[in-house]
């Protein structure tokens, strides 16, 4: 499913009515170019999941960033990974079979080790601040967050 997002702020409000619909223990994937705005994205994310934490960054060098809201938040950066294996060093499986949201940006570095039900987000940019965001639900358990995103649709896209 895409969406035309005009601004920063519409991303935001994606943010908000992705942290609405994705339940605890969903897997996020998040791809796009550097500056996309996966961080930003997550930034809302957490923001609406209650994280009062300082702001979200991009995890530099921290590859996994931990947020306490009403559900906890596992942030992964692969950006920086050499490999599949130092994503597995820090024992994702933990996380996916957690009570958490996991949601982990460069998603396509390490996909063959991510769980084969998950969402993916795909960003991409036609603009300065303008992004085509395409939502998927990877296997079938997620198929309904489509749908309530659809729903959702004027709060954030055009
Ligand atoms: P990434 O994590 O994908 O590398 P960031 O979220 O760190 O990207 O950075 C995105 C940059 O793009 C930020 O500087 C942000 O201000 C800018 N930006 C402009 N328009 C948008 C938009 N519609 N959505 C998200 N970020 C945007
Ligand atoms: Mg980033």
């Amino acid at each position: 499913m895409f969406f035309e997002i005009t601004d920063e702020t519409r991303m935001a409000a994606l943010g908000t009515a992705l942290a609405a619909v994705l339940e605890s223990g969903t897997v996020v994937g998040l791809y796009g170019t550097l500056g996309a705005g996966k961080t930003r994205l997550v930034q809302a994310i957490a923001r609406a999941c209650g994280v009062t934490q300082q702001p979200v960054v991009s995890p530099t060098f921290v590859l996994l960033q931990e947020y306490e809201g009403r559900i906890p938040i596992y942030h992964f950066d692969a950006y920086r990974m050499r490999d599949e294996d130092e994503f597995l060093e820090l024992g994702p499986d933990e996380y996916f079979e957690g009570s958490g949201l996991v949601l982990i940006e460069w998603a396509d570095r390490v996909e063959n080790v991510l769980p084969p039900e998950r969402v993916e987000i795909h960003i991409e940019v036609t603009g300065e601040q303008s992004r085509r965001v395409e939502v998927r639900a990877v296997g079938a358990k997620y198929a309904g967050v489509l749908d309530q995103l659809r729903v959702r649709k004027d709060d954030f896209a055009t």
